[in-house]
């Protein structure tokens, strides 16, 4: 291992020993073994969530589809999301990706099993994480998506499969508009192994769904590339506004 990926790991072990008695929504200190989250953010993550989109799950506020479901060829077959991305939620996200608490896909990858459990998505013939760009996976050391993907696949009893690869660098979305979200996403993905996927019903895993223009991507090249169905879990989504 080089020197400076050691120094990396090192200290990545050591922000999750200290950050697990930090919550990570709101930054509260808490008391030893009580979990990542306060429970004032616990309350906030348990809240009820309103109508849904009922082909992306996205939250809204009117009956039938979300307004970019409507807009858009879409290419998974439907959607779910766990919860809202505001607040502590949005917190959460951030610092999994942002601020190298890695721990907190873990609690991502136990949730977002629990709900595949509940809400019964299955009959997959395997799972697959959103893929960062090598570049990207550098930066990081990790991809915030793995663990979760491993978790809820193991909770499915699927194989966890790393299908697609990301092939572009691309700009992260989220300063872009819609439009140039879309262009920015356009093939950056591509399949690893088209004999793998062929045929193959397919979930895949993002810890957000915004506009979508991420994860209808994915779905593109794995349809066109044979794959029979795809849906996606993600942690958190962007409520229609
Ligand atoms: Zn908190
Ligand atoms: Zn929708």
């Amino acid at each position: 291992m080089k020197p400076m990926k050691l120094m990396k790991e090192i200290a990545s072990d050591i922000v999750s020993l200290v950050y697990p008695h930090i919550c990570v929504g709101c930054g509260s200190v808490m008391p030893f073994g009580g979990g990542i989250l306060c429970a004032e953010c616990r309350a906030d993550f348990d809240e009820p969530v309103l109508d849904r989109c009922p082909v992306c799950g996205r939250i809204i506020y009117h009956r039938g589809k979300c307004r970019s479901c409507n807009g858009t060829r879409l290419y998974f077959d439907r959607g779910h999301s766990v919860f809202e991305y505001k607040d502590n939620v949005r917190n959460a996200v951030l610092n999994c990706k942002y601020r190298n608490m890695k721990h907190i896909g873990r609690y991502f990858g136990e949730i977002m099993a629990d709900y595949a459990e509940k809400n019964a998505l299955c009959g997959f013939d395997m799972v697959t994480a959103v893929p960062l760009h090598k570049n990207r996976m550098r930066q990081r050391g990790y991809n915030q998506s793995d663990i979760p993907a491993a978790m809820v696949a193991s909770r499915l009893n699927t194989p966890c499969v790393s299908a697609l690869e990301r092939v572009v660098d691309t700009k992260p979305q989220n300063f872009l508009s819609r439009e140039e979200r879309l262009k920015n996403i356009k093939r950056a993905f591509a399949v690893r192994d088209k004999e793998a996927i062929k045929g193959k019903s397919i979930l895949l895993i993002d810890d957000i769904y915004t506009t979508g223009a991420t994860v209808n991507e994915c779905a593109k090249v794995l349809k066109k590339n044979g794959a029979s169905r795809v849906e996606f879990l993600t942690f958190s989504c962007r409520a229609e506004d």
